[in-house]
């Protein structure tokens, strides 16, 4: 039981393009109010360093607190793909892409109660009201 039974299980498949995981994606950039994580604002997926790159630079361009917080958003959201895909294989278990970003909120709450934010700066304040 893999994330994809229709393509190779490459990094850029897994982490960025499997329809699965965009669904994930575009379900984070709702949830946070973040446009840059939605897949239509992608302009390069050959790769996952090409598209952290990408991301990154455009989130620099929003001041600290928010790249902070947009690349803090993008790592756990990598960190629950790569973990549903374990999951799937390592415990035959799958959850759907609603059941992940509830994982990733948790997560995100989990973070601001750690004090991500050397701002201090919680990730609810930048992302919105939808946020958390
Ligand atoms: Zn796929």
């Amino acid at each position: 039981m893999w994330i994809c039974e229709y393509w190779a299980e490459t990094a850029a498949h897994i982490l960025l393009n499997c329809q699965f995981t965009r669904a994930i994606w575009t379900a984070v950039a709702y949830l946070f109010n973040s446009p840059l994580l939605h897949p239509s604002s992608w302009m390069d997926i050959s790769s996952v360093k090409a598209w952290w790159s990408e991301r990154t630079s455009y989130a620099s361009a929003l001041g600290k607190p928010r790249a902070k917080a947009t690349t803090s958003l993008i790592l756990l959201t990598l960190w629950a793909v790569w973990k549903e895909r374990n999951r799937r294989i390592f415990q035959h278990k799958l959850l759907r892409p609603s059941g992940v970003c509830a994982l990733i909120k948790e997560g995100a709450t989990l973070w601001i109660h750690a004090g991500i934010s050397s701002s201090r700066t919680p990730i609810s304040e930048i992302f919105g009201r939808n946020c958390i």
